[in-house]
């Protein structure tokens, strides 16, 4: 046989296994859940291509994961029956940084001080494959593709540059497809090797793997055999008088042996009754399934019948996403009847504005082999699309009427750039858009207000939602604009943000009340005293004309206003002009 061929690592993995063999310390058992989860995709991928090429299953139609642990030698082995991989996968896989998490993971850490490594961002991220390393000096990976012949093993110690491949020859250890990880445990970690450890984190960290996971148990059963047995002095229980008894010949012994036995509930969540799943539930599932570390700030699950049937759990996260124009952002996983589909077709079941939403959708209606194109062709995923988005702002809508209102504050800050987003993108939903903005008011200091709110706190005689935008909160609260409207106790939204304005703009109206903004020309606050301001027009007519020809092209009009009760003189926009803050915005950026 061909010797072992040895390989160095790509430098970042060096540095990463650095850091799990010398830093990391806590949080250890996370090694489990990775390895669980690298399993339960590879068997994703299995089943997910065996829909159209049922030879894939030809080497045993199993699809699980098994774990056996060897406690007095400190081993275990994680078995899936996956996709495997071949050699050229195995190093492409094992030696390079392949998970997006470890990624995440490593980049976390150029950003903090290298000096206090958190532990606990191991948890959060996940390191991947290379987790394996927190609890164990060496691991061995036996794995079979069915695109391969061979098996092959890659083999490598905590304390090493490199890893070294080489075929499987022993005859003992041949799988007929998938993945066997050998790990040889740190002489402090060989209590992970107890198989009710085991069973323990896996009923913690993978009861939503969607595959049968064994573990190897030992188990008793009774049984009555026949002895020999002399006759026993035994005190009866009335009296307290001891006296001889024959007892019958049978006694009951425990018989033990060792057998597989399933650890997880393979039932998705999703699956069941809503009733019937905790809050608990539902937030565990989350984090596990998008790797999350916060719980999610609201959730929602829902069935649909009738002309499109599809199941979905949706959740509304906790963290803040920075890249509103970031497509790609894997937030939405598909099935297609329980069968795992894709994480990248979340642009077709969601518009773009909404892609913080994260979940899960499980149809019954489409194709196992869906595809991109056929997803957008779809009148099925029209339908379906509708609902979610439905469904989405419904949980929106549901967190801004919790009780404590620092829950929607802290949804307004992380997701509420994307919601006028929405403003501009999606005409159709904006009355569920609308209720959900926020703005700064003139009548009230930090606190932001709805639309809702605004309107209610109208004059009886006001008709219009008044607005003025300016660069900060105190440029907007100080402008001359504001003065009359102040007296007239007439509350004025304050847009600080550079999209507020153009989201405002986009929805034109809400609740038949128009926006109007303070800073343009011919601003009618209903207060116009006709013969007044004849009078005075004429009597500042030379004085505007005196005041028109110093200032030139530079202004259009001057004019005498109403609109000011303390300042000398305003710069007003043109009606069907931009407003200042528009222009400011349009030189800084096209939009
Ligand atoms: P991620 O799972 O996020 O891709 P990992 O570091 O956990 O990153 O795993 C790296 C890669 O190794 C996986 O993407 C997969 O290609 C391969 N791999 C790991 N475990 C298995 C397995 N049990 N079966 C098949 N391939 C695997
Ligand atoms: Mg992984």
């Amino acid at each position: 046989a061909p010797p072992a061929e040895k390989f160095e690592y790509q430098a970042e993995v060096n540095r990463l296994m650095d850091l799990i063999v010398h830093s990391l310390y806590s949080n250890k058992e996370v090694f489990l859940r990775e390895l669980v989860s690298n399993a339960s995709d590879a068997l994703d991928k299995l089943r997910y291509l065996s829909v159209t090429d049922p030879d894939l299953l030809k080497d045993g139609p199993e699809l699980d994961i098994r774990i056996q642990t060897d406690k007095d030698n400190g081993i275990i082995t994680i078995t899936d029956s996956g996709i495997g991989m071949t050699r050229q996968e195995l190093v492409d896989s094992l030696g390079t940084i392949a998970s997006s998490g470890t990624a995440k993971f490593l980049k976390t850490l150029k950003e903090s001080q290298e000096a206090n490594v958190d532990s606990n961002l191991i948890g959060q991220f996940g390191v991947g494959f290379y987790s394996a390393f927190l609890v164990s000096d060496k691991v061995a990976v036996s794995t079979k593709s069915p695109k391969s012949e061979k098996q092959y093993v890659w083999e490598a110690e905590a304390e090493s540059n490199s890893y070294t491949i080489r075929e499987e020859k022993d005859p003992e250890k041949l799988i007929p497809r998938g993945t066997r990880l050998t790990l040889y445990l740190k002489r402090d970690d060989k209590g992970f090797a107890h198989p009710e450890r085991i069973q323990k984190l896996l009923k913690n960290y993978s009861q939503f793997v969607s595959f049968p996971i064994y573990t190897w148990q030992e188990k008793g059963f009774t049984k009555e055999v026949e002895v020999d047995e002399d006759p026993a002095e035994v005190k009866t229980e009335d009296d307290g008088e001891t006296k001889k008894e024959v007892k019958k010949k049978t006694k009951t012994v425990v018989e033990k042996y060792w057998d597989w036995e399933l650890t997880n509930e393979t039932q998705p969540i999703w699956l069941r009754t809503p009733k019937e799943v905790s809050t608990e539930e539902y937030n565990e599932f989350y984090k596990k399934t998008f790797n999350e570390y916060l719980d999610p700030l609201a959730s929602s699950h829902f069935t649909t019948e009738g002309e499109v049937e599809f199941r979905s759990i949706l959740y509304v996260p906790a963290t803040k996403k920075e890249d509103i124009t970031d497509r790609k952002t894997k937030n939405i996983r598909l099935y297609v009847k329980r069968v795992f589909i894709s994480d990248d077709f979340d642009g077709e079941l969601f518009p773009r504005y909404l892609s913080f939403v994260k979940g899960v959708v499980d149809s019954n209606d489409l194709p196992l082999n869906v595809s991109r194109e056929i997803l957008q062709e779809s009148r099925i995923v029209r339908i379906m699309r509708k609902r979610l988005v439905r469904k989405a702002f419904d949980m929106i809508l549901g967190i801004s009427c919790s009780e404590n209102r620092d829950e929607y504050e802290a949804f307004w800050e992380n997701y509420g750039k994307f919601l006028k987003l929405g403003c501009m993108e999606d005409k159709e939903n904006h009355k569920r858009i609308a209720p959900l903005l926020r703005f700064f008011s003139s009548q009230s200091n930090e606190e932001l207000i709805s639309l809702d709110e605004y309107v209610e706190n109208m004059k009886p005689e006001q008709k219009s939602i008044y607005y003025i935008a300016g660069d900060s909160l105190s440029s907007a609260k100080n402008t001359p604009f504001l003065e009359k409207l102040n007296e007239m106790d007439y509350e004025v939204l304050l847009l600080i943000d550079p999209m507020d304005e153009v989201s405002l703009t986009n929805l034109n109206s809400y609740k038949d009340k128009s926006f109007v903004d303070i800073s343009k020309e011919d601003l009618d606050l209903g207060n116009k005293n006709e013969e007044r301001e004849k009078e005075l027009k004429q009597e500042y007519s030379q004085t505007c004309d005196w005041i028109k020809k110093r200032l030139g092209e530079r202004v259009a009009r001057v004019d005498v206003s109403n609109r000011l009760s303390s300042s000398p003189c305003v710069l007003v926009a043109a009606k069907f002009g931009w407003s200042a803050n528009m222009e400011r915005l349009m030189r800084a950026q096209s939009i």
